[in-house]
């Protein structure tokens, strides 16, 4: 019997949703980038295909699927040098955190949407006097009746412009106390009270980040996700998946800088052989092939520890395969990009920008430091700095 790691049915999603990735391609993201739009055809396309939704309940129009059907798709497509970075965002956290502990009213209301990729949905937890460390968040929710009065400041939120609400981390001023409790609010992004500035980013990205500002933004009591009392571990239900796809991401991109590279090193010839054959540049090639590997099989293990409802065992597992596919990643482009000597920095060949973009998977959603961090501690036991 032969043993596979990957299913047919994975291998088989994983070759359409390459097709699909192909027939865009990088072409068409450097185009909708240079024309300050979102790559609503991809999305929609990729909607009616049910791919952006695969990880969402059948009941609710997704395809029953996990985290690891959804990270097969964004690694295609990110691989064909098209990502959507959304996808970690509105089906893999919203949807996630919705279909696991939303009411019956607020799954109707948006698992179809976020499914089929009519209705986005952004997130926000990142603070500007918090960062890394979440537990400073203060964007505050306080009671108004049967309503929430939600204040606060959030940077650096993905794709407000092309999202309708954002899900908002706040927490919740305790009465008795004085105390507060993470917890999440469906906020729509036109909603009185809530204003959005897009923040200059040096990355060539269809997606943009913005500072939202929230002024005692009104909502109806429905716009609590969950239970107020539960916080942590339902954001967690929403990290974990947001870790792997952020795997996902890097991989996909480290595979598209890889594949140019070696394109490339095969006909470029300044001597008598063509320059792949100098080991000086084949060697790291090689390597970055094996670091993407090794940290897609750590995604697998994340997403299949995540899917089977493990979620202590997939949060170290997450936070591996972030680590591993952001460092495979920023050197796969690295290493790209000094392939093709100046090449490796026209416009022409398009590397050079990856340079930027690759960075993000060492930084967000969680940074290098705050992973090895949170491996010391945790796996390791060994004493805390902060
Ligand atoms: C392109 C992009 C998209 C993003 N999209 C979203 C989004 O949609 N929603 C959202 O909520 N956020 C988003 N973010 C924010 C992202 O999650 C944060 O940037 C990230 O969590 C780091 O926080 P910070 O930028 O405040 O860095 P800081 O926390 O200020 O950290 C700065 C540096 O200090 C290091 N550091 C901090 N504490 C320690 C420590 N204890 N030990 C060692 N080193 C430490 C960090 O590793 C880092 O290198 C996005 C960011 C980017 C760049």
């Amino acid at each position: 019997m032969t043993t596979h790691i990957e299913s047919e049915e994975h291998k088989a999603l994983r070759s359409a949703v390459a097709a699909l990735g192909k027939r865009y391609g990088r072409d068409y993201l450097t185009r909708t980038v240079a024309e300050g739009k979102p790559p609503a055809e991809l999305w929609s396309e990729a909607g009616r295909l049910g791919y952006l939704g695969v990880n969402l309940p059948e009941e609710y129009g997704g395809g029953g699927g996990g985290i690891a059907e959804l990270s097969i798709v964004l690694e295609e497509l990110g691989a064909a040098g098209s990502p959507l970075l959304m996808l970690v965002v509105s089906p893999a956290i919203c949807g996630t955190v919705i279909a696991r502990f939303g009411t019956e009213d607020q799954k109707t209301r948006w698992l179809p949407a976020l499914a089929d990729g009519t209705r986005l949905m952004a997130f926000g937890i990142t603070e500007p006097d918090a960062g890394s460390n979440s537990h400073r968040i203060t964007t505050t929710a306080r009671r108004d009746g049967a309503d929430w009065l939600l204040t606060g400041r959030k940077v650096f939120i993905s794709g407000v412009d092309i999202a309708d609400a954002v899900l908002i981390v706040g927490r919740t001023e305790d009465a008795r106390t004085g105390n507060l409790k993470p917890c999440l609010f469906i906020v729509p992004t036109d909603a009185e009270g809530l204003q959005k500035r897009p923040i200059d980013m040096e990355l060539n990205a269809a997606e943009k980040q913005f500072e939202l500002v929230l002024d005692d933004v009104r909502l109806p009591a429905d716009a609590l996700v969950g239970d107020e009392d539960a916080g942590l571990l339902q954001l967690f239900a929403g990290l974990n998946p947001e870790r792997i796809m952020t795997a996902a991401f890097a991989i996909g991109m480290g595979r598209y800088a890889l594949a140019k590279a070696i394109e490339y090193a095969r006909d470029r010839t300044v001597w008598k052989a063509p320059i792949g054959a100098h080991q000086a540049i084949a060697h790291p090639l090689a390597q970055a092939h094996i670091d993407l590997e090794l940290a897609r099989l750590m995604m697998q293990k994340a997403a299949r520890l995540y899917d089977s409802g493990d979620d202590v065992g997939a949060g170290e597992a997450a936070n591996m395969a972030k680590y591993a596919a952001g460092e495979a990643c920023v050197k796969a482009v690295d290493q790209a990009v000094h392939t093709l000597g100046g090449n490796g920095l026209t416009r022409e060949f398009g590397l050079a920008s990856l340079i930027t973009a690759a960075r993000v998977a060492r930084i967000a959603p969680v940074s290098r430091e705050m992973i090895l961090n949170y491996v010391s501690h945790q796996t390791l036991g060994l004493p805390k700095s902060y």
